[in-house]
């Protein structure tokens, strides 16, 4: 027979594991909509660039003015998103909870490419979607994190690369898995960052003279997410001539 005490304790650690349960499903929901809202005020930021460099139009000081104001604002807004990711440890969290459903991939790389259209206008850089002939199976993925992994590759492969580059997005299905290529003719990755990029917080020397802004969480998170599916991340690259970032992941099979 159970006595009360024990009936005290049983309900007590029923309660505690419920909260730590709810606890860790807020984070994961807070570290995702940060991302989201990260990738929404950088493709503000591109498109006020557009406006403040005249390629739509020349300003009178006034517009302008106010312009400069939006862009300040939104960049600040920028970092403490971005703070609030590092303070939240956006890899702890997400490694968490996976909600695994049937997804078509080319539909959420179309949706990834039309977020960054601004971006690469105003990096002046033309992203092109290489779309397979055949139709390509749907993939098994978690719906709100996969998308994390397109927005830092396409988000990488603009800020990297020269003006008047171009970025080629191909898949193809192969064993089991859609692998996904994202190209670029950009900068290149140095002999010490192919040792370091998955690195949480590692940045390249001439990265960081290109694109001042950066945090060096996004191919680690990227990485974490695809391994977490089943799949696999890697890349080729030489410094000055460009990088190609493959990664596979899995078709779905159907709810077993
Ligand atoms: P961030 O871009 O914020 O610095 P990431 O984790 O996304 O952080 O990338 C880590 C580093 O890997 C970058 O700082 C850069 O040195 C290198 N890198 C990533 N993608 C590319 C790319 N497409 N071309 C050149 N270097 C890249």
């Amino acid at each position: 027979m159970e006595t009360d005490k024990q009936a005290d304790i049983k309900t007590l650690q029923e309660e505690n594991e419920k909260l730590i349960k709810r606890q860790s499903i807020k984070a994961d929901l807070m570290s995702v909509g940060a991302h989201q809202i990260r990738t929404s005020l950088s493709a503000i930021k591109w498109i006020i660039k557009m406006f403040i460099d005249g390629d739509l139009g020349k300003l009178t000081a006034e517009q302008e003015n106010l312009m400069r104001k939006a862009y300040e604002d939104n960049d600040r807004a920028i970092g403490i998103v971005t703070e609030l990711l590092q303070a939240n440890k956006i890899d702890d969290v997400i490694e968490k909870k996976y909600s695994f459903s049937e997804v078509n991939i080319i539909e959420l790389i179309e949706s990834s490419i039309f977020d960054f259209s601004g971006e690469a206008f105003a990096h002046k850089v033309e992203i092109i979607f290489l779309k397979p002939e055949m139709k390509l199976p749907t993939i098994n993925a978690d719906k709100d994190k996969f998308p994390i992994v397109l927005q830092n590759l396409f988000e990488n492969a603009i800020k990297y690369s020269n003006q008047y580059g171009k970025v080629f997005i191909a898949l193809r299905e192969k064993d089991g898995f859609v692998e996904v290529s994202v190209k670029d003719m950009g900068i290149g990755i140095s002999e010490k960052g192919k040792k370091n990029i998955f690195e949480k917080f590692y940045r390249d020397t001439t990265a960081k003279e290109k694109e001042s802004a950066g945090s060096g969480i996004g191919l680690f998170t990227a990485k974490k997410i695809i391994e977490d599916h089943g799949g696999k991340i890697w890349f080729e690259s030489g410094k000055g001539e460009g990088t190609t970032f493959f990664f596979t992941i899995p078709i779905y099979k159907g709810s077993e």
